[in-house]
């Protein structure tokens, strides 16, 4: 435990922390994409809808092509080197 003296930046347990190993095989790249790529998405059709003549209602089928086509990639991904927890 921290001694009343430590001083600790917030969030360095998280950094420094060595029993938790990432696994850095393709399966998992590809599925850390899916939070970034969402985000992008929503970025894109936003943008989208504000200077093109589509909108939100014509580009939400976006919602499901990306994430599929990130599943998609994902299932041929090899798992060559994964790491289970
Ligand atoms: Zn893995």
């Amino acid at each position: 435990m921290a001694a009343p003296g430590d001083k600790k930046l917030l969030g360095e347990n998280a950094v420094a922390d060595t029993n938790k190993i990432r696994c850095s095989c393709a399966h998992c790249r590809v599925s850390c994409l899916m939070g970034p790529l969402m985000l992008i998405t929503v970025g894109a059709i936003f943008l989208a809808a504000q200077y093109t003549r589509y909108g939100i209602g014509d580009l939400w089928p976006l919602f499901m092509i990306v994430p599929g086509i990130l599943l998609l990639a994902q299932s041929f991904a090899s798992r060559e080197g994964h790491i289970t927890r």
